[in-house]
């Protein structure tokens, strides 16, 4: 690993951090004494997502990441919550280990994520990805969400 200061090969490696399915190494510059990090992380393609209407795109992790934005606004959720909740999503998609994913797999997982995440949140999205029309609707999923809770 090539020093990005000074371009020497001589770093070494004074600290290394396991993360989800990364690991970060903290190093020092043999040469001009700086330091930094290199993030190793395995990469696998994604699947194609099939969408409802059958058109098929690639898996968007920033459309994902804006779609949680928005419904997680002025809510207590971390950009990095947001961050590792697609991370899950998307290491959930690859080891399924397929060609094509419908759009719906990962809507679910969506779903159920932020059930976890923060049920604010939560009601925000199904209003939307559920398509709850009307008010007896969103209580009929807030009462749903509550009798889980209580469980
Ligand atoms: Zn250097």
């Amino acid at each position: 690993m090539k020093c990005p200061y000074c371009g020497s090969a001589r770093t070494r490696v004074i600290d290394t951090t396991r993360g989800e399915g990364s690991i970060r190494r903290r190093r020092v510059c043999k040469q001009c004494q700086r330091r930094f990090s290199t993030l190793e992380r395995a990469i696998l393609a994604s699947p194609l997502v099939v969408k409802r209407d059958g058109h098929r795109e690639e898996f968007d992790r920033d459309k994902l990441l804006s779609g949680l934005r928005i419904a997680c606004a002025r809510r207590p959720v971390s950009a990095d919550d947001l961050e590792r909740l697609v991370d899950r999503i998307e290491t959930h998609i690859r080891q399924l280990g397929r060609a094509e994913v419908s759009s719906r797999v990962i809507g679910d997982r969506m779903i159920e994520e932020l059930k976890t995440l923060d049920p604010v949140s939560y009601i925000r999205y199904a209003i939307v990805y559920l398509g709850l029309e009307d008010l007896d609707a969103v209580r009929g999923e807030i009462d749903r969400l509550l009798a889980e809770r209580n469980q």
